[in-house]
């Protein structure tokens, strides 16, 4: 190994580049692959919340009975294409059978370890960046259709609490005090103090591209295609040399990994959304429509409207009639909604079917050190998971137990 030492890292997304801006200051020399560093990827278009109360796995008991009901609604939260179902099953399975009691628990009390540290990782980013006037530290508001809908959720706000995350019951009369935008349509609703939101989750990925190429990363535009000994290799014909390699690719991830020997599970959980410029409308914090699962985020360049969640995998083309159906939902919630002017997007959350990410070196080799699978918290946990790549890299023990977030769970 040369004296100082070179980290590659594959992917320029949160994730990525927070992995390069902490092995930056450990005196690492580092450069980021990307096929498109400043392109249109989840880590742009996402809802910009910092979602530290996300600590539950997708996959619940009794989740299961829910599924036909949602696929069965052209407005409901979950969509899937039949011709994706048969490499999709493996993940499902593992998915389905993640649904335990005991297996919730576990995942929770994991995740809110991770999760704790978000805030003292992502306030000297914003700070560094000159963004912290972005951070809106203003809670979410949960909105519950139904007095049903809210005892289903109950379960898992307790368990939340248990964890030292604060959720505060509320009418749904003083909900419509704290955003009189909301149509009287609510039975309940919840408060969760410590959520926050960004300004617009685009600008923090923008600025800290800049900062670390001002500051000598060297960003190039490639396409990794295999790993060669010590080296990348890029459809454009150029070997990349390393002396520790970081895969932090997102939902594509899965590629990479079985180049390299280590089988994964990893889907492209699809999300859509439509930013409405002038929304006609005034929210003054992230709303979340807990029984139809999407959110409203007041950002800066409008109302974001999104959710949904689509397995079609990676190459399919988006189907922007859901984020129209965001839309449609969103209007009955939000009676003076104008959507004129919206803007549709679809991104790739990287989805594993327990829904940690995997971040730990690889069984095979020393040197490779992975960095993904984040799904609907990669923006909030970008910082954090940056320190935790530079304590692997350097050999220092992390702060905390990262051997749940081992790729080997998936062996
Ligand atoms: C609709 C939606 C809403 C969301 N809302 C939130 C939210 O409110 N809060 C939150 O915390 N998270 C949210 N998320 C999740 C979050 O956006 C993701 O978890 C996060 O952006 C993942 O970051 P990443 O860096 O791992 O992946 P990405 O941002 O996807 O970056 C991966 C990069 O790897 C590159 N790449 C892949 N393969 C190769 C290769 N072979 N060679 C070169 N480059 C390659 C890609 O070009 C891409 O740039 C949301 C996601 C969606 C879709």
């Amino acid at each position: 190994m040369s004296a100082t030492p070179h980290s590659v890292v594959i992917g320029a997304g949160i994730i990525g580049l927070s992995c390069a801006r902490a092995l930056l200051r450990e005196g690492h020399a580092v450069t980021v692959i990307d096929r498109d560093p400043a392109g249109d990827k989840a880590s742009f278009g996402n809802a910009g919340g910092l979602g530290i109360t996300e600590i539950l796995p997708a996959s619940s008991p009794g989740l299961i009975w829910q599924i036909p009901k949602w696929l069965a609604d052209p407005l409901g939260p979950l969509s899937l294409r039949p011709a994706h179902l048969p490499s999709l099953m493996p993940w499902l399975v593992r998915f389905l059978r993640t649904g335990t009691k005991a297996e919730v628990a576990r995942i929770a009390s994991v995740m809110a370890g991770l999760l704790a540290p978000v805030y003292d990782d992502m306030l000297p980013l914003l700070a560094e960046l000159g963004l912290s006037r972005d951070l809106h530290r203003v809670g979410a508001l949960w909105i519950y259709d139904t007095e049903a809908g809210f005892e289903r959720d109950a379960p898992a706000h307790a368990l939340r609490r248990r964890h030292g995350i604060e959720v505060e019951t509320i009418s749904a009369a003083e909900a419509r005090r704290l955003e009189p935008a909301l149509a009287p349509t609510s039975a309940r609703a919840v408060v969760t103090p410590q959520w926050s939101h960004l300004s617009d989750p685009k600008r923090i990925v923008d600025r800290l591209r800049e900062a670390l190429m001002a500051g000598g990363v060297v960003m190039r535009m490639l396409d990794a295609t295999a790993i060669d000994g010590q080296a990348v290799v890029t459809a454009q014909g150029e070997r990349i040399a390393f002396d520790h390699l970081i895969v932090a690719t997102g939902a594509w991830s899965g590629r990479i990994a079985r180049l390299i020997g280590d089988p994964v599970l990893i889907e492209s959980e699809r999300g859509y959304n439509a930013t409405l410029p002038s929304p006609g409308v005034t929210l003054s914090r992230e709303v979340i429509f807990a029984q139809r699962q999407f959110v409203a985020t007041p950002l800066e360049i409008g109302l974001r409207i999104g959710g949904a969640a689509e397995f079609a995998g990676l190459d399919a083309k988006p189907d922007y009639r859901r984020s129209d159906a965001l839309v449609t939902l969103a209007r009955r919630y939000l009676p003076g909604l104008d959507t004129r002017g919206a803007v549709r997007w679809m991104g790739n959350r990287p989805t594993t079917p327990d829904s940690l990410p995997v971040i730990g070196r690889s069984p095979r080799r020393r040197d490779v050190v992975y960095a993904f699978g984040h799904g609907h918290v990669g923006l909030t946990l970008g910082p954090t998971t940056g320190r935790l790549v530079a304590d692997i890299v350097t050999g220092r023990t992390a702060p905390v137990d990262l051997s749940p977030f081992s790729i080997a769970r998936f062996a």
